[in-house]
């Protein structure tokens, strides 16, 4: 195994046992559920959204390390965005999930150590659960399966 790798596994190990923004931020005002029927992953994504921007993100539920790292790791990387940006940091996030590479100015920085999720596609689903529940979320709706 390659440090690098070895660094990625930590640090998803490490959200998964202290996931970090758990529960719903303060004065949220989105809110949607995501559900993986294949993995049994069950998250419930909100935000405090003040005019385009995302204040604050938090997330609940119960899943598989994947699935709960990414949300953690999601609701860290989302704060204080706008919600274009947000956008397009989902479409980043789902290219290096689904090929394991990032685009040259993405701003995935620590998202990426989801990079080897690639190499596991019925993980991809476990990792990109939260991020579309944050869509749905954003866009209005109050759930969303991967299925
Ligand atoms: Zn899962």
């Amino acid at each position: 195994m390659s440090e690098l790798r070895e660094l990625y596994q930590s640090v998803i190990i490490d959200h998964n046992k202290s996931p970090r923004n758990r529960g719903e931020p303060e004065g949220a005002n989105r809110r949607a559920e995501g559900h993986n029927p294949l993995c049994g992953d069950h998250v419930i994504v909100s935000a405090r959204v003040s005019g385009d921007r995302i204040e604050a993100a938090g997330f609940d539920g119960r899943g598989c390390a994947i699935s709960t790292a990414s949300a953690s790791l999601m609701t860290e990387a989302v704060r204080g965005r706008a919600q274009a940006d947000v956008k397009q940091l989902f479409e980043d996030f789902h290219r290096l999930v689904t090929t394991g590479e990032a685009r040259p100015d993405s701003e995935l920085g620590k998202l990426e150590v989801f990079a080897g999720v690639h190499e596991f596609p019925l993980r991809v689903k476990c990792a990109t659960l939260c991020w579309h529940a944050l869509r749905a979320a954003l866009e209005g709706g109050e759930s969303v399966s991967t299925e």
